[in-house]
């Protein structure tokens, strides 16, 4: 038997909803019940599963990481999504965001530049059942225009500025919410929100993501 097969994961998860995202103010009903219940730690590495539930990012493989349970929360609730719409992933890593968003929506888009990673995640979430989550490799910072506009975009990497192809593929009210250099001390959680063709841009908080690493993002 090995070491995790004696956790109890439902126990740790039911812990981490509590701790780490209602005590920061995480209140979107649907968002609280869907970390109730998509099973993190199937997303992570077998060795580091004792972790999974743990409030801080954690390796993947290809120096990439799976961001921290609350700015998985913080992003989802800030799409403000409304229910069977499509909503684009740039950074599929290891598939849990897009889990999460398989939940809450219709269909997920989910781009990610690296092929083992999106490959593995693809595994993982067939073998848990979702069927309307996507996934192809390329440079997420030129969108999915194939399935475009979106109803949500959300970038899981730290991009320089915001990608123009991005807004362009959003709908009419859809939300963009990506971190963006701020020049300064790091990193700032925005959220692109477009009218018409007028867009406001709001921060959200200070974070910290590995680089976005294409075309509209960091060069290679
Ligand atoms: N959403 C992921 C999860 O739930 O595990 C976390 C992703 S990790 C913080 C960021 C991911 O963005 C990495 O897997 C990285 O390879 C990917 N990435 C960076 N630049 C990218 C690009 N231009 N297009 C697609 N994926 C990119």
């Amino acid at each position: 038997m090995s070491y995790s097969a004696s956790i109890d994961f439902d126990k740790l998860r039911a812990a981490m909803v509590t701790g780490q995202l209602i005590s920061r103010n995480i209140s979107d009903s649907k968002v609280l019940e869907t970390f109730r219940r998509v099973p993190r730690h199937e997303f992570v590495p077998e060795d580091l599963r004792p972790s999974a539930y743990n409030d801080y990012p954690l390796p993947i493989g290809e120096n990439q990481t799976i961001s921290q349970p609350y700015m998985v929360a913080l992003m989802t609730e800030s799409l403000k999504l409304k229910g069977a719409g499509r909503v684009l992933e740039v950074g599929t890593g290891s598939g849990y965001q897009a889990a999460i968003l398989g939940e809450m929506s219709g269909e997920v888009y989910s781009v990610e530049r690296f092929k083992e990673l999106a490959d593995r995640a693809s595994r993982v979430l067939s073998s848990l059942g979702y069927k309307n989550i996507h996934i192809k490799v390329g440079d997420g910072t030129l969108g999915w225009s194939e399935f475009a506009p979106y109803d949500g975009i959300v970038v899981t990497a730290g991009a320089p500025a915001i990608p123009e192809s991005l807004v362009k593929q959003l709908k009419d009210g859809g939300r963009l919410v990506i971190p963006v250099d701020n020049g300064v001390f790091g990193q700032t959680l925005k959220s692109v929100e477009r009218t018409g063709r007028t867009t406001r841009t709001s921060d959200i908080c200070a974070c910290k993501f590995v680089p976005l690493v294409g075309k509209e993002g960091w060069p290679e």
